[in-house]
């Protein structure tokens, strides 16, 4: 009879190829990696299509080293760590693609509950950079109690969207080793100049100046709208009890791809805030001017929120490759509100997630955390049910816009990790990937639906150290 999973010495034999294959003038077999940690009896799920679920991890320095078997990884983990997980489920660590860490740091300090659902007043309507409003220790501060919070929640990554002054912040935690959650950090659109002059000077280090493994520049984020709640989102016709007030767009055409075309030229990624439909088209048609124009690139353009799309806008995330970077927490709280709000105004319904993805989009899901909720397994639960979060019994809205818990997962994993560019390291859990993940103190894959959102984290580990760990 054949066993499903490997015995302990094919797993070794297998992690010791593995570890081989970047050293062809190894004669002899490599030594086996002495792991630091071992998690066992657990579901792991990977994320990686050829190895979707495994029994057990293991970890060496700050990478994943082995993966099999409990019986496998217990072998190899004589002087490790080990972490019986129970049968629970551990998940890449989760990617936030779209956080505001200061802000929400600041916040937590003012107020330690902090998880109330703030007025989302993120954009910038006159002034890219509003001035500096606390001292350095007061920002560190607030970063070090936001890192902390995310950990808990088996954050292991964010994209930032903020100021120079917030980079200031980042640089200092990451100089004396306080991140414990990696930061992707964008800077306004129209700061471009100084971000390709800045890497340029190689101030933020790393072979490509740009930074290393656990902050990273290179993306800025411009502002084509509003937000629905402020009645700012830039519909494509009037909102209700209006004759003509279809929100507010903040660049026309020209100057907003002007813009893009100088930022995609220096090389660098442009991911557009627009919330209304009449502001996605917009950012949608900036783009495909500015491919048309600079020709082919890797350049992974995003459209933080995409969260009325026209019909026909849709399938054009997947022809441009566009990604949509999505806040799933509260659907089915927020959805039925804000399609109350805009009304007949609403061409399509909000967060139409499935459709991007059955059209072949990337959608990264985030947060908007510092004016929402930090939570990704809120994130899940609204993704997988859109349902009210405390009126799990109702039926769902808009169901057909429903997704598996595993597209969810990959839209809070891999995708992320794509969308700053580093899925190449992480994301997803196989061998020689940084040792990032979670673990659950339930089996998410197999729980009820509406159990989602019961879900809590046991145990985070960022880079083979475990940042959290509530056991
Ligand atoms: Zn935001």
């Amino acid at each position: 009879m054949r066993a499903a999973l490997p015995s302990p010495t094919e797993s070794i034999a297998l992690v010791a190829a593995l570890f081989a294959t970047g050293c062809a003038e190894l004669s002899s077999p490599a030594p086996i990696p002495t792991l630091s940690i071992g998690v066992v009896d657990a579901n792991v799920w990977t994320g990686d299509p050829e190895r979707p679920l495994v029994e057990a991890i293991g970890v060496a320095g700050d990478r994943v080293a082995a993966l099999g078997s409990s019986d496998a990884i217990r072998a190899l983990a004589t002087d490790a760590i080990i972490i019986d997980a129970d049968g629970a489920t551990v998940v890449p660590g989760f990617i936030d693609a779209h956080v505001h860490l200061l802000d929400a740091g600041h916040r937590l300090l003012a107020d330690s509950t902090g998880d109330a659902l703030l007025l989302d007043d993120d954009f910038w309507p006159v002034a890219p950079e509003p001035p500096p409003a606390y001292t350095p220790a007061e920002d560190d501060a607030a970063l070090d109690a936001a890192l902390a919070y995310l950990a808990e929640r088996g954050v292991t990554s964010v994209h930032h969207m903020g100021s120079w002054s917030d980079l200031e912040a980042l640089g200092r935690a990451r100089d004396s080793g306080r991140l414990t959650v990696r930061v992707y950090a964008a800077v306004p659109l129209p700061t471009w100049r100084r971000l390709r002059d800045a890497i340029a000077d190689g101030r933020f280090g790393g072979d490509d100046g740009r930074g290393d493994n656990w902050l990273r520049v290179g993306a800025l984020k411009g502002v084509v709208d509003g937000t629905v709640e402020t009645g700012t989102a830039a519909l494509d016709r009037p909102y209700p009890d209006s004759a003509d007030d279809r929100g507010l767009m903040l660049y026309d055409v020209d100057r907003l791809s002007a813009q893009v075309d100088a930022a995609d030229a220096a090389e660098l990624q442009v991911a557009l805030h627009a919330v209304g439909s009449r502001a996605n088209h917009l950012a949608l048609n900036a783009y495909e001017r500015v491919i048309a124009a600079n020709g082919p690139r890797d350049r992974r353009f995003r459209i933080e929120h995409a969260q009325h799309l026209r019909p026909d806008d849709i399938a054009r995330f997947a022809a441009l490759d566009v990604i949509a970077s999505m806040q799933p927490a509260g659907i089915g709280d927020t959805g039925p509100r804000l399609e109350a709000m805009v009304g007949s105004a609403a061409l399509a319904e909000p967060f139409p997630v499935r459709s991007l993805l059955d059209t072949g989009a990337v959608v990264a899901f985030g947060t908007n955390w510092g004016f929402a909720p930090a939570g990704p397994i809120l994130g899940l639960y609204g993704a997988v049910t859109r349902r009210p979060l405390e009126a799990f019994y109702r039926s769902s809205w808009t169901p057909s816009e429903r997704i598996t818990i595993a597209r969810a997962l990959n839209a809070y994993t891999i995708a992320g990790a794509y969308a700053s560019f580093e899925d190449r390291i992480k994301g997803r859990l196989a061998i020689g990937q940084l040792a990032d993940f979670a673990v659950l103190d339930l089996a998410l894959l197999s729980v009820p639906l509406p159990d989602v959102r019961l879900a809590s984290v046991v145990v985070t580990v960022t880079g083979g150290r475990i940042v959290y760990d509530a056991r």
